[in-house]
């Protein structure tokens, strides 16, 4: 692994953190209400904004080929942008569009697709939600029962799609559904597109553990699209999902939110004393927490360091989300500990410090060992592919 950044990449980190510095001002957070659903800031108008001066400067697709309007930048390039997003709390989010969708197209699509659907994502003018996971399929994605049944012209799509991130705030929806129940699970499966308004499609909100509003439940009742929605090849799904695969997988956002809230609360610690004086132990948790993010965040330079020399990372991608997922919960708990009764407030009491993020915090990390692959998905895939051991 390369320790040290090239030229270039220090450049362009510094490149981010001057626009960042120009359009993030001080209290930029304050200007809307964010508590009560996920994401929010994302569409408010100035996380529009936002990302459409992303959009402009093509960052938003960086790692996209020129062709289809991205700058084909590097992963080492696309690593440090995420970095410095996520450390500054920026409001980008997961764009599956990007991340996804549009990989997808270019691979997959036909050039009417292509051409439909790829400048709009760019542009940040069409956002996109996933239609994966079902009640009885998660970890076991490839058991999906959500049917669609060719109709003349058309598809007809039933069925139910659950924890759908953003679907309320979706133009385009990117579906998997099973298009030939009698073959064997991985091969029935297809990929669709489709308008998130089309009749038949029902949103329910999902309301999580810290009341907010982020992910829904999604329910198809005869729901008509015409077969021009398809995606690549009838069948094929299964294996068109892994297709964006080649961008970077470093899991390095989860560990520069860490380090940013870290380094919050260890502020804090020194200003307040008492709150330390009281519970000793925490500056002991605080130290250890420090040197997992140096950890982590080594984890996730290794990944980005094997993709950058053409290796495909796999196992050691496993171990960089898992690793950068604990991390988080581990800090959110020491927070909580730091700031004892205090930590219970919600952001919206005058009591609470640090502007009641760490109560926010502490409970939505805990789906990040859950969502994009559970942490015990991710031990199997160490066990079985870094280790070698026998399946489970
Ligand atoms: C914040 C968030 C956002 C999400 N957004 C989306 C979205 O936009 N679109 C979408 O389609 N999905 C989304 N998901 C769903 C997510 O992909 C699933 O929750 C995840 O894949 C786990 O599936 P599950 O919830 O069905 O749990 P299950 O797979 O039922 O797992 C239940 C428990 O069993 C364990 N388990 C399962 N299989 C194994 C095994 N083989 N070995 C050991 N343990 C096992 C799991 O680790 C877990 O602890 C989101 C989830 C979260 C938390």
């Amino acid at each position: 692994m390369e320790f040290r950044f090239a030229a270039e990449e220090e450049a362009f980190r510094k490149e981010v953190r001057a626009f960042l510095k120009e359009e993030l001002k001080p209290g930029w957070q304050e200007q809307f209400d964010t508590e009560s659903e996920l994401g929010a800031e994302q569409q408010s108008d100035f996380g529009r904004q936002f990302n459409k001066k992303l959009a402009k400067r093509r960052w938003l697709t960086m790692p996209w080929p020129k062709e289809y309007g991205g700058l084909g930048a590097s992963v080492m390039q696309q690593m440090i942008y995420n970095e410095e997003m996520a450390y500054n709390g920026a409001p980008t989010g997961l764009n599956m569009g990007v991340s996804w969708v549009g990989p997808s197209l270019m691979i997959y699509g036909t050039a009417e697709q292509k051409e439909r659907f790829l400048p709009a994502i760019a542009d940040h003018d069409e956002i996109w939600c996933t239609l994966y996971s079902e009640p009885g399929s998660g970890s076991d994605l490839a058991s999906l029962q959500t049917r669609a049944v060719r109709d003349g012209d058309d598809w007809v799509i039933n069925g139910q799609k659950i924890w759908t991130s953003g679907a309320h705030r979706s133009d385009w929806g990117w579906l998997a559904a099973r298009t030939d129940p009698e073959a064997p699970k991985h091969k029935g499966i297809s990929m669709f597109i489709l308008p998130m308004d089309t009749p038949g499609i029902t949103i329910q909100p999902l309301i999580n553990m810290a009341s907010m509003h982020g992910f829904n439940e999604v329910f198809f009742e005869d729901v008509r699209i015409p077969a021009s929605y398809l995606i690549g090849q009838e069948n094929n799904g299964w294996y068109q999902l892994a297709v964006a695969l080649d961008f970077e997988r470093s899991s390095v956002a989860g560990v520069a939110r860490a380090k940013r809230w870290w380094e919050d609360l260890v502020t804090f610690a020194k200003e307040r004393r008492p709150f330390v004086e009281a519970r000793p132990e925490v500056r002991h948790r605080l130290a250890e927490i420090g040197l997992e993010i140096e950890a982590g965040q080594n984890l996730c330079y290794r990944v980005a360091s094997l993709q950058r020399s053409g290796k495909i990372p796999n196992y050691e991608a496993s171990i960089a989300k898992l690793y950068s997922s604990e991390l988080g919960q581990r800090l959110a708990a020491t927070g909580m500990e730091l700031l004892g009764l205090y930590g219970q407030l919600h952001p919206k009491s005058k009591y609470a410090y640090l502007k009641g993020r760490i109560e926010r915090y502490y409970q939505i990390s805990v789906a990040e060992t859950i969502g994009g692959g559970t942490s015990e998905i991710m031990r199997n895939i160490v066990a079985m592919r870094g280790l070698g051991l026998p399946k489970g």
